[in-house]
């Protein structure tokens, strides 16, 4: 099953680890995914396990039967062996990955895990989408581009409420829902704004509208597209260079977002907890069981500290009064 990944002489990686600080500078941040059958699941994750350990990856890799979802940090050394390695898989010989340059791994710690789900969209197995079979046509960013002037479009940005608040389309639905689970119940839920539509999905690198423009065309919608590669892709294309995208783009690691829109129509569309002004600042609340991911401008920051709130404010001055 896993020859390629197993057939790899431990010592080839071992020469190309971290070694010392020197790498530094000379990091790499991976998106990706692909989905294909896998047999055997359990093997694969625990050859792919043992790949990124030795190899001194970090990041979050998830496994499963229906393929593989991950995003991982490490010395350029590192990561062009793992790519290289997954490219002359023939399962994933045809998966694309996003790279970001980086000065240093923008995760803490490794995660490898098997799931029934790379993405859980949380439909019954009956129910459930193989993007094999049944997904929305792919749009190259700058199709999707000349797709957003449609006025019969409408535009779904396929992530959470807290993705969407930093950034997002112009004129896309941003649905106000915590989870990709609670999806299946929005879209029922407007199906009647959305009968006749064109119908275009985005999200953060492709992989869950893969299986959300899927489950459009089983509900019946015809006309379903999804931006390939998702926002990361867009804003790294020359031809578009993230045009039209407001804002950042959230990402899952300790970066939180990263930049889309290189053109003149970049605009700032968070705004700041205090004082409701543009702000793309992202700070966590001082009161550490809170912790709340807030934006927060230069200004209220001085005046009023790191916290998301009064009430957060006054336990952390308690603290403080306390352990004098
Ligand atoms: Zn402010
Ligand atoms: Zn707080």
């Amino acid at each position: 099953m896993s020859e390629n990944l197993s057939s790899v002489e431990p010592n080839t990686i071992e020469n190309h680890a971290p070694e010392s600080e020197s790498d530094a500078l000379n990091f790499e941040v991976l998106l990706y995914y692909h989905y294909f059958p896998l047999a055997d699941a359990e093997a694969y994750f625990r050859v792919h396990r043992d790949l990124c350990q030795r190899l001194a990856l970090r990041g979050r890799v998830l496994i499963g039967s229906e393929g593989l979802n991950g995003t991982v940090s490490g010395p350029k050394a590192a990561t062009e062996i793992y790519r290289r390695i997954l490219q002359t898989d023939p399962r994933t010989a045809a998966m694309d990955f996003k790279i970001d340059p980086s000065e240093g791994h923008v995760f803490r710690k490794l995660s490898v895990k098997l799931r029934p789900e790379i993405v859980t969209l949380g439909l019954s197995p009956e129910e459930d989408i193989d993007p094999n079979q049944l997904t929305g046509q792919h749009l190259k960013p700058e199709d999707w581009a000349a797709a957003l002037e449609d006025p019969d479009a409408v535009i779904i940005d396929g992530r959470n409420n807290y993705e969407s608040a930093i950034g997002h389309f112009h004129g896309a639905i941003c649905p106000d829902i915590d989870n990709f689970r609670d999806f299946p119940a929005w879209l029922r839920e407007h199906a009647d704004e959305l009968r006749g539509k064109k119908i275009l999905t985005y999200c953060t690198g492709g992989i869950r509208c893969e299986k959300l423009s899927g489950f459009l065309l089983k509900e019946g919608f015809d006309q379903v597209y999804q931006l390939e590669g998702g926002i990361v892709s867009y804003g790294k294309n020359q031809a578009t260079r993230g045009r039209s995208f407001d804002g950042l783009c959230y990402v899952f690691d300790e970066r939180v977002a990263v930049e889309v829109n290189q053109t003149d129509t970049h605009r700032i569309v968070s705004r700041c907890r205090h004082c409701d002004q543009p702000s793309a600042r992202y700070r966590n609340c001082r009161w550490a069981p809170c912790n709340d991911q807030i934006f927060l401008c230069e200004s209220c920051e001085e005046t009023f500290g790191k916290f998301c709130s009064e009430s957060c404010r006054e336990k952390v001055a308690a603290t403080a009064i306390d352990t004098v």
